[in-house]
């Protein structure tokens, strides 16, 4: 990938990820059956993100089930991740839990079963799947956000007042910028995505994440709404659910086969990695994983 001179635009409105440096590239697959392959800054830690949504999505549905799907919708949204016009013709009521409003949402949910340790505990389940206790928040990139982050302080507002969110809206998104913040590098978050392609288990320890049916919904929310009006862009050329993060991380699940992280800061203008989704496409046609045939 070194040799390709467009690689999008770092995200700046989060003014902490506007440093990072748009020639970092890392790839990691890891295989259900253990293999590691790794290429370029696969040890480098970035800022993940949304694609920590997955993982509060995972523990949410954990905690409450199918009644999350009474506050947040499963249906891709075709507008930006942090778009607001949705909101206000449908009463309050994310499209889907990857985009902000729904993330901010999810987090809610998190937070009102665990008022004092939510943030320990999407800390904790990450490194658990990751099976890597050294996983952290950088603290910089929380409060960068926290700083300037008006558009979701907008969406989580709204949302109260239509009574989607049960928490005090600071509390809530002082979760969701700091779980956002996590920072990890390819090969952790490689290993993360392990029980969903390996339906539901965790395959170092042989334990149950998640059932077999829920790991299936998790991805088929991946593949549809994991990367909002980019979503059917990355079906089309890559054919793997996936999820990105404005830190330009995206982790894919090829499902029965691998789980795979890629970064590459750079992003289109729909918000997703540039390269990251021009690397993927390329494995997954070399190694024929898209879901939808070789
Ligand atoms: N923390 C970011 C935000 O809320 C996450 C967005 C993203 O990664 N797409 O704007």
């Amino acid at each position: 990938m070194a040799e390709r001179p467009e690689r999008g635009k770092v995200a700046s409105y989060i003014p902490e990820l506007a440093k990072i440096d748009p020639r970092k590239f890392g790839l990691v697959v890891v295989s259900n059956d253990g293999e590691i392959a790794v290429a370029g800054d696969s040890e480098a830690p970035f800022s993940i993100q949304s694609i920590s949504k997955v993982f509060t999505l995972t523990l949410a549905l954990g905690k409450i089930g199918d009644r999350l799907w009474q506050r947040v919708g499963r249906e891709p949204s075709g507008s930006a991740f942090n778009s607001i016009v949705q909101l206000e013709y449908e009463k309050g009521k994310p499209r889907n839990p990857f985009i902000n409003s729904g993330a901010i949402a999810v987090t809610d949910v998190i937070l009102s079963g665990q008022p004092r340790e939510a943030l320990g505990e999407i800390l904790r389940f990450m490194q658990f799947v990751a099976d890597d206790n050294a996983i952290k928040i950088d603290d910089e990139v929380a409060a960068s956000e926290q700083r300037t982050g008006y558009r979701n302080a907008a969406l989580a507002n709204y949302m109260k007042s239509f009574g989607v969110l049960d928490n005090p809206v600071h509390f809530t998104l002082g979760v969701y910028f700091h779980h956002c913040a996590i920072a990890m590098n390819c090969r952790q978050l490689a290993m993360a995505g392990r029980f969903l392609a390996n339906n539901g288990i965790n395959p170092s320890t042989g334990m149950s994440v998640v059932t077999p049916e829920r790991a299936k919904r998790i991805n088929s929310i991946m593949m549809m709404c994991g990367h909002y009006d980019g979503s059917g862009e990355f079906a089309y050329r890559v054919g793997l659910p996936g999820k990105s993060g404005v830190g330009g991380g995206i982790l894919a699940v090829a499902p029965g086969k691998a789980s795979i992280a890629v970064w590459s800061p750079g992003l289109d203008e729909t918000g997703n990695s540039y390269l990251g989704r021009i690397a993927l496409e390329q494995l997954t046609r070399r190694m024929g994983w898209s879901v939808f045939g070789a």
